[in-house]
């Protein structure tokens, strides 16, 4: 193996992101608008090909975990067939799939044949209204077959990815977290961050990760921190004093895990970035199609972890929000 990914701070990167479409077929108000969105044209998206060597590369520099989002994975035509080469890459030990799981009743059969387990689907109320006004589209009982669909075939651990957005979620709070509980799902609830389209974040929506521990603890049971937890997870890990399962709290904005920091991201159509909050990128599809060789397209790679900044500041007056929404970044 090449010299490990490790950028100006001492961070060792093995965690690398992609993005395969930024398309999606519902609107969460925190990401997309709802109307006139305008979708990168089919051939600027990298290829499997292209996917696969990037992936290879990146393997050879050290990345052995890989997650796979957009947009909306599954309306990536073959994604099951992309996951079964990116599950064959050398060095690759760990591969998950993000997706609303609008689809995943229909894709869950090939995906675990292609020898995927790990999901993250994203899901913030069981209540068919609610789930309507967040994501613009009535797809909520969708959603629910696709997560029994996978639990029944085995996918597993299933994370639920529930977006923090304060004077809206807290009703939901308290069934997402029994509902997990009840069916051995992990929730992770996650700081809304400013990567929405239209401009809506204020620090007001924040949910803080505080706030949803107080009210789970005194609602459900109380929460104690994981002690041996992975320290370069995104998550806060927390466990039920009742031996009732874990909770993972991503405090993005009140508690930044930037010093710890292990990721990269490959956009849907080859852009790659250090930080969900770049505002630089580098061009690796040039270099795909470019006749780029395979050193070429390492140097690119460790060029970018070597530009890394320290952090995000959401948290300071500086701070620019990126020009591209989480849909196409990749969350
Ligand atoms: N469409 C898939 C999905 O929704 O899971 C994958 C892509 S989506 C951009 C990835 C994750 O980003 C979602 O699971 C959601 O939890 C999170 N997300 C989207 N917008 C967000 C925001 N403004 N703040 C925090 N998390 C956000
Ligand atoms: Fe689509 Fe995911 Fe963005 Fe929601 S969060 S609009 S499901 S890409």
């Amino acid at each position: 193996m090449s010299a490990p990914l490790i950028d100006g701070f001492g961070r060792l990167h093995d965690n690398l992101r992609i993005s395969v479409t930024d398309r999606c077929n519902i609107r969460c108000f925190y990401c997309m608008p709802e109307t006139g969105v305008k979708f990168m044209p089919r051939g600027e998206l990298l290829t499997f090909e292209e996917i696969e060597r990037v992936a290879r590369i990146a393997a050879e520099l050290g990345i052995t975990k890989i997650r796979v989002t957009g947009g909306e994975p599954l309306l990536r035509r073959g994604l099951p067939v992309l996951i079964e080469r990116l599950m064959q890459v050398p060095g690759i030990r760990d591969l998950a799939l993000t997706t609303n799981a609008v689809l995943l009743e229909e894709f869950a059969p090939a995906l675990y044949d292609a020898g995927l387990r790990r999901l993250n689907i994203h899901l913030d109320t069981l209540d068919r209204a609610r789930f309507q006004q967040i994501t613009r589209r009535d797809d909520l009982p969708a959603v629910l077959r696709g997560i029994n669909a996978a639990r029944r075939l085995g996918f597993g651990p299933i994370k639920i990815n529930v977006v923090a957005v304060k004077d809206l979620i807290e009703p939901d709070l308290v069934p997402m977290a029994r509902y997990c509980r009840e069916n051995g799902f992990e929730p992770r609830f996650i700081e809304f961050m400013p990567l929405d389209a239209q401009h809506l974040w204020e620090r007001g929506r924040v949910l803080t990760a505080d706030q949803m521990i107080e009210t789970l603890s005194r609602e459900i049971a109380p929460l104690l921190p994981v002690r041996d937890a992975d320290p370069r997870a995104p998550a806060t890990e927390y466990r039920y004093a009742d031996g009732g399962g874990s909770v993972g709290f991503i405090a993005s904005v009140t508690k930044p895990f930037c010093l710890n920091c292990n990721r990269l991201r490959l956009t849907s159509e080859g852009k790659l970035r250090y930080c969900l909050f770049a505002i630089e990128e580098a061009d690796v599809r040039t270099l795909l199609r470019g006749g780029g060789t395979d050193a070429q397209i390492a140097d690119c790679i460790r060029g970018n972890v070597k530009e890394k900044w320290l952090g995000h500041e959401i948290n300071s007056s500086r701070f620019v929000a990126p020009p591209r929404p989480m849909y196409s970044i990749g969350g």
